[in-house]
């Protein structure tokens, strides 16, 4: 097993070029820095609404950090289950929130639909499966949720779930649809080619390194803009006041050779599905079009180092509690993994903030999940231009950049930051319950 991006080896076969970094001082109407799902989102909102000269900017190709790593679940769930959201916010809010990400999806799967977009686009149900007793409280939980906000779901009783995945192991499962599999990277990179043919200015191997007033200046070029969406990851001091607020959390992934008829329809008796478990640094795995089993997890000592691990022994133990589970697959062989270091802020919801002394400046931060960086690149850009967009105000009070943690990050120097996001984003998901609504935390302007 080696180390490599498959989703990279899968570009080659895509005919839309590099586009050369900026070597020059130019002009736009919108800059968007940072081409993921939450960046591209953003330049595909402007350039239909009107916005006439849009340019966007990456330090990587388009796709090349997050987005390009992903497993391309396109689920509501990221981080926070939905039984989580209703603990925290009370039925009325977890719907918000759920519904954010529902509209990502949507949003990433009509662009895929409407422009023909080749990047493996599977309808799947989603499944998560109780890894013992606790997790089938989980699963349980997750139904009750679900049924309070009307959602559509089956529970799965361990006996039944050789039905639907070839394992007897597990001890219960909830599956519901509306769920997808995408390959992030050629979404990504299909994506530019829709932005290209619209007139956007694409730069790629182009870093933002500071702003000054309306200014980024890039390491040969600077672009001068009426508005600013930073989508970027990993922000740094000199770029973002904001740097503070995000840190991550790693996860692994691998890649096997493709599986036959036989044993896709053993591991799916039911057709392929997105999969993860109840375990607190879960497994998930789901089937690619060319029948490739994709596994992804982690452990408690990699989710918060503050580098990516370049060795196997993380996946490698992965792939080994996989197959324990599915021993028809012990000989299965795993050709490629690759570490990511995903964004999240303390709570594991994102942070949409315009900042209120430099209202054209906007920064989009810590989304967990392609569908919220897709929702969240959207709702940033929708307001770069407008200040009423359809009903988002509801929206804002979840990822307002005021509102409360449980350990400040003023305790950062005396902690570290891995100590805070740790002990934050726990408590975010298993113990935070948000009083009321919290319209007063609005910094005046900010939307
Ligand atoms: C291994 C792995 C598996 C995952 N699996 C899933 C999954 O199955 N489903 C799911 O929904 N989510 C998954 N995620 C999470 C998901 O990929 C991210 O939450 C999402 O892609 C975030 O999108 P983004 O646009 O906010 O950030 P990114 O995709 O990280 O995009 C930010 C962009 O900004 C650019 N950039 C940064 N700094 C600068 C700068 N100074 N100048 C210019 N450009 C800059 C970067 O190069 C990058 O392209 C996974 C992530 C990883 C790492």
């Amino acid at each position: 097993m080696i180390l490599q991006d498959w989703w990279y080896t899968t570009l080659l076969d895509l005919p839309y070029p590099f586009q050369a970094p900026l070597c020059e001082a130019i002009k736009a109407d919108a800059l968007v820095v940072g081409a993921g799902a939450a960046g591209l989102a953003a330049a595909l909102r402007l350039s239909e609404s009107g916005v006439k000269d849009v340019v966007l900017i990456d330090r990587n190709i388009c796709g090349g950090s997050s987005t390009g790593r992903s497993a391309g679940f396109l689920t509501p769930d990221s981080e926070l289950e939905l039984s989580q959201l209703v603990r925290r916010y009370g039925a009325e809010g977890a719907k918000d929130t759920w519904e954010c990400a529902v509209r990502g999806i949507e949003r990433m799967v009509s662009v895929v639909k409407d422009h023909g977009l080749e990047c493996d686009l599977q309808i799947q149900d989603s499944l998560f499966v109780g890894n013992d007793a606790g997790g089938w409280k989980d699963a349980q939980e997750e139904l009750e949720a679900r049924r309070l906000l009307g959602y559509p779901q089956t529970i799965i009783p361990a006996s039944d779930i050789p039905k639907v995945l070839g394992s007897d192991q597990y001890t219960g499962a909830v599956r519901y649809p509306g769920t997808y599999g995408i390959n992030g990277l050629r979404y990504a990179q299909s994506v530019k080619n829709v932005l290209l043919q619209r007139g956007v200015r694409i730069y790629e191997a182009t870093t933002a390194l500071s702003l000054q007033d309306h200014t980024v200046r890039t390491h040969k070029g600077s672009i001068t803009a009426d508005q600013i969406l930073f989508c970027l990851d990993k922000p740094s001091k000199d770029i973002s006041p904001y740097e503070e607020d995000v840190y991550h959390a790693q996860t692994f992934l691998s890649i096997s050779e493709p599986l036959s008829d036989q044993e896709v329809a053993r591991l799916f008796p039911d057709g392929p599905l997105l999969c993860w478990d109840s375990d607190l640094v879960y497994t998930y795995w789901r089937l690619t079009g060319d029948q490739r089993l994709l596994v992804g997890g982690g452990s408690m000592m990699s989710t918060f180092s503050r580098n990516y691990r370049a060795k196997p022994d993380v996946m490698e133990g992965v792939i080994a509690r996989f197959k324990a589970k599915f021993p028809f697959l012990k000989n299965l062989s795993f050709i490629q993994f690759w570490p990511g270091l995903i964004d999240c802020t303390r709570d594991l919801m994102p942070t949409i903030v315009r900042e209120p002394d430099r209202p054209w400046v906007h920064w989009v931060l810590g989304c967990v999940g392609l569908p919220w960086a897709t929702f969240c690149g959207d709702f940033a850009a929708r307001h770069a231009f407008q200040s009423e967009c359809q009903d988002d105000h509801r929206f804002y009070q979840y990822f307002a950049h005021a509102r409360g943690f449980l350990v400040p990050t003023w305790l950062e120097p005396l902690m570290g930051k891995q100590l805070v996001f740790s002990l934050n984003n726990g408590w975010a998901k298993y113990f935070q319950v948000d009083k009321g609504k919290k319209a007063a935390r609005y910094t005046p302007g900010e939307f």
